[in-house]
């Protein structure tokens, strides 16, 4: 290894997607090294993700941003075959549900204005809709739904990151098995110079790209960047229900406690934020099972009481990579280093965000702008000057 275009710490799928993007970019002539410090990938938000896409949240972006998804999906062997051979995704068109009480309705209301002038299909639901259309809900308590009608769904996040990787390998990008430790920078401090790896090796570079997910701050910290990002955990319980539901496929979805489920053939997957959702050490990805019994199940039983007879059959926690300021993306240049990258914070939705945030940031890279979606909301200077971009549609 001696020199680089681009290095791109962190090779799951935001690394993975740049790396695709770059490589299938006839104007990007630069050299492309993804280092990735585990290639198992057993621990990066990835491959513990639930998977999911949806077209419902408030901010036009990131409407866009998973409509884009949608698209990309759509066409995916086309988009990464080699030899003809692609990863199998195995979308499932389910929708979204987000059900309300009147106090969030209007919230509703405006986030389906946002999604319908987006172009996305949504629909808006009664109390009295939801009980005819989902029979096992208990809706006495809600004032409506907001339903997703087409395009959304889950998808198999180990193939999409696979998809990426194995299109950007075949184009010339490399990848290698290392940990970065460092970072050397100018004697100004405002150009990042080389890129340390724990093997020893030095590698110079034009520019880095943090794709470090939950650990993203750590790598801003070797260059005094600030980054309100930290690993948070969300866990993801599986169970078996005697009493199949009957009536339509379950959508994805949110109840007013935040809990949410869906199904996951044959069985059903809930998960809830903590109610002490806080940061946690990266290394933690211990199960609590006492939110299952405490909070999960029994916002379950209240909402699907069908759900009353079940049985866990497995369970995993990962880390959110959570951006304590606003639950958005932190994409882009940063001002005091400008060829030091963001990719980092996405939350709850950055599998679904990979195909447009990489392909978006390939196009800074090369062209110094945005030419497809406009991810200016999304850059760092909002940080430095502590002015949250907020998304109000969060799981
Ligand atoms: C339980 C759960 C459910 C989710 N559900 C959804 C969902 O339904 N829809 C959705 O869109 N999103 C969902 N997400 C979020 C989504 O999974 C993440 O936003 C996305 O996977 C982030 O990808 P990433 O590549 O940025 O980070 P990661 O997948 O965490 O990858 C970061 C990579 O960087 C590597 N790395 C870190 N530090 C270094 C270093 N110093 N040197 C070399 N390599 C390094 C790591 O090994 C890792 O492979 C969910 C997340 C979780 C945890």
């Amino acid at each position: 290894m001696t020199g680089y275009g681009t290095v791109i710490v962190g090779g799951a799928v935001m690394g993975s997607s740049l790396a695709y993007w770059l490589s299938e970019n006839p104007d990007h002539d630069g050299t492309v090294l993804v280092v990735e410090m585990d290639p198992t990938f057993e621990r990066s938000s990835t491959t513990l993700s639930e998977a999911s896409v949806r077209h419902q949240f408030s901010e036009p972006v990131n409407i866009r941003l998973s409509m884009f998804a949608t698209e990309f999906i759509a066409g995916f062997h086309e988009n990464v075959q080699v030899d003809g051979e692609s990863p199998e995704l195995g979308f499932r068109d389910t929708g979204y549900l987000f059900l309300s009480t009147d106090d969030g309705m209007d919230v509703l209301r405006e986030n389906h204005e946002a999604q319908r002038s987006c172009g996305a299909e949504v629909a808006l639901l009664s109390a009295g809709d939801l009980a005819e259309r989902f029979p096992y809900l208990y809706v006495d308590d809600l004032a409506g739904a907001s339903l997703g009608l087409r395009n959304e769904g889950t998808l198999d996040a180990y193939s999409l990151m696979r998809g990426f990787q194995q299109r950007a390998r075949h184009n010339g990008v490399e990848y290698v098995t290392d940990r970065v430790v460092g970072l050397r920078c100018s004697d100004t401090g405002d150009r990042v110079t080389h890129v340390e790896l724990a093997s020893g090796a030095v590698v110079a570079c034009d520019r880095v790209v943090n794709c470090t997910g939950p650990r993203a701050r750590w790598m801003a910290d070797l260059v005094d960047l600030p980054l309100p990002v930290e690993p948070r955990i969300r866990g993801a319980w599986v169970f078996a229900c005697r009493t199949p539901l009957e009536g339509p496929t379950l959508p994805l979805t949110i109840d007013t406690t935040g809990m949410h489920v869906r199904t996951e053939p044959p069985h059903y997957l809930a998960g809830m934020p903590p109610i002490d959702d806080i940061a946690v050490d990266v290394d933690d990805f211990a199960v609590r099972h006492d939110e299952w019994e405490g909070q999960i199940w029994p916002a379950l039983v209240h909402r699907i009481p069908t759900f009353e007879r079940i049985g866990v059959t497995h369970s995993w926690v990962g880390h959110y990579a959570y951006n304590t300021l606003d639950h958005n993306g932190v994409v882009g240049a940063a001002e005091a280093v400008p060829n030091f990258y963001f990719c980092n914070g996405f939350s709850g939705h950055g599998l679904q965000q990979s195909a447009g945030v990489g392909r978006a940031l390939n196009e800074l890279i090369t062209y110094g702008e945005y030419r497809t979606i406009d991810l200016s909301q999304m850059g760092h200077d909002r940080i430095v000057r502590g002015e949250p971009f907020l998304e109000k549609a969060i799981i």
